[in-house]
């Protein structure tokens, strides 16, 4: 059996990752295996502990990145997030196609570490867009919402990082593109 690929899929907040994720992994002949992060950041209503993310404190989360439990970590608008090592090289082994959602400083430290991971950024159609998405997500503080902008458009302009990028014009589009770039990895692989 072929080992997984690694895939990471990273996008300003408010793109519509969760959603194309969604789309993606109800696709069984994608094989996607979601990797569960772990952040010191709050759980929003709707969210649950290991599905979403694992919530842990700073504190936690520093202790893990000095026992070496993370593949990669950020800071992101005050909170820490983080990979946890164990489980991606398992499910790979077992075939099935890692992803991680993870924003750009993550995605720099994996392709150090797995240069051959698939790395795909999401945009959105404007930056007018993307802010309406944000605000009508309303679950965050204005000094939230203006950082999370703000790592946007710093993001964006390092968007040569990654081997594809794809416009959520729409999300069903959106996942389609990404599905037949998966496919075309798979069989290469
Ligand atoms: P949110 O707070 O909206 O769930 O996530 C904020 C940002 O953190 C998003 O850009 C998301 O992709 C990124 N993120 C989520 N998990 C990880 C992770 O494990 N590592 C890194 N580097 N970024 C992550």
């Amino acid at each position: 059996m072929n080992k997984g690929l690694l895939i990471v899929m990273s996008g300003p907040s408010g793109v519509g990752k969760g959603t194309i994720l969604a789309e993606l992994m109800d696709d069984e002949e994608l094989k996607i295996a979601y990797s569960v992060s772990m952040t010191s950041r709050k759980m929003r209503e709707g969210e649950t502990n290991g599905v979403n993310y694992w919530y842990v404190t700073k504190e936690e989360f520093q202790e893990a990145v000095e026992r070496g439990e993370l593949l990669e970590w950020a800071e992101f608008v005050g909170n820490y997030y983080g990979t946890p090592v164990k489980g991606v090289e398992e499910l790979r082994a077992q075939g099935k196609n890692v992803l991680l959602e993870i924003e750009i400083e993550g995605c720099k430290q994996v392709k150090k570490k797995c240069p051959d991971a698939l790395t795909i950024y999401v945009i959105p159609p404007n930056m007018e867009e993307l802010e309406r998405r944000i605000r009508g997500r309303q679950t965050e503080p204005e000094d939230v919402i203006e950082g999370r902008l703000a790592k946007a458009r710093i993001e964006m302009e390092q968007i040569n990082e990654y081997s594809y990028v794809v416009c959520n014009e729409t999300v069903a589009e959106a996942a389609e593109i990404i599905r037949n770039i998966i496919l075309n990895h798979m069989k290469q692989a």
